[in-house]
């Protein structure tokens, strides 16, 4: 079983009761000049895993990728990398030799927090990943929705901000320019030109302001660093809101490293959504942290596609 993002690639080989039995990892740049090379590391990290477990030899492989196509399964021009379109199925199914089954990372995410995860009956939530960017993985009736064409559930590029800031995706405005680890820090830059505080963070060189520093300067208590989070969970509840209009979601779950902030998000998040909502969906959907947090989600979500698949 395995997985990437656009800055690690992780991978595992997980049991049929979501045990990590053994784990590895490489960067991914190292290798991302091209798919062929990609896929000729991963495919030899893969066999590597198997050699080391005799015992547990797998019966199918999930990946969850950034513009993973579940019906395809294929990577279709993931943001940064310049591939195009790589058939999945092609570059590892040849080698592995078990079926292999593609997503989207955050939809592989909402499959690892429905099986193995602390959801218990819940059938309907959104699981929201809070990384570089955000990404979002919507479960209906207990199922992942994939849409027409394979990419449906992309909360991260709805428009916060009519001709706001630019994002990766070539628009203006997109959730995740505001609400990630990259956007916190821009909003911690906006601050700093715009608000008088005394803050530890006009002494942070440029490149050592990150969504960690903002994070640690908010624990000491430094205003400009608060107001950062408090903003950010406001314009997550803000537009969270509009997705509980059409899903009416039991929960929506944080994930990533943007949720540690915990109550700091999560508080300024929930009023929001709770002003914003209509009066019949009032104080009913909850904004909570995943019950993975801290543990690989990325191998366990590619894990839970892959079981998906088979039974
Ligand atoms: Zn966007």
């Amino acid at each position: 079983v395995s997985t990437f993002g656009g800055t690690n690639t992780v991978f595992g080989l997980v049991d049929a009761t979501g045990n990590i039995i053994d784990e590895g990892h490489f960067a991914t740049r190292e290798v991302s000049a091209n798919p062929l090379t990609y896929f000729e590391r991963l495919n030899l990290d893969l066999t590597r895993l198997r050699q080391r477990n005799p015992d547990h030899p797998p019966v199918a492989v999930g990946v969850g990728a950034p513009n993973g196509n579940y019906y395809r399964s294929s990577i279709e021009n993931p943001p940064n990398l310049g591939w195009g379109i790589v058939d999945v199925n092609e570059q590892l199914g040849r080698h592995q030799q078990v079926p292999v089954v593609t997503t989207n990372d955050a939809n592989a995410a909402a499959l690892g927090e429905l099986l193995y995860g602390a959801v218990g009956e819940m059938k309907n939530f959104i699981l929201i990943t809070l990384g570089t960017g955000l990404g979002s993985g919507i479960v209906v009736n207990g199922e992942v929705v994939y849409g027409a064409y394979g990419f449906a559930g992309e909360i991260g590029h709805l428009t916060l901000v009519e001709g706001g800031r630019i994002c990766g995706c070539g628009r203006r405005g997109c959730l995740e320019t505001y609400v990630s680890a990259t956007g916190i820090v821009r909003t911690v830059y906006e601050l700093l030109a715009s608000e008088r505080s005394a803050s530890e963070l006009r002494e942070v060189a440029p490149s050592a302001l990150t969504a960690r520093a903002i994070f640690d300067a908010a624990n000491a208590g430094d205003a400009i660093a608060r107001l950062a989070f408090s903003r950010t969970g406001t314009w997550l509840g803000q537009k969270l809101a509009d997705a509980v209009a059409i899903l009416e979601p039991e929960a929506i779950i944080l994930f990533g490293g943007l949720a540690n902030a915990g109550d700091m998000l999560l508080n300024p998040a929930q009023k929001a959504l709770d002003e914003h909502v209509m009066g019949t969906f009032r104080n009913k959907t909850k904004i909570q942290l995943s019950s993975l947090q801290g543990k690989n989600i990325a191998v366990l979500g590619a894990a839970a596609l892959a079981a998906r698949a088979i039974t």
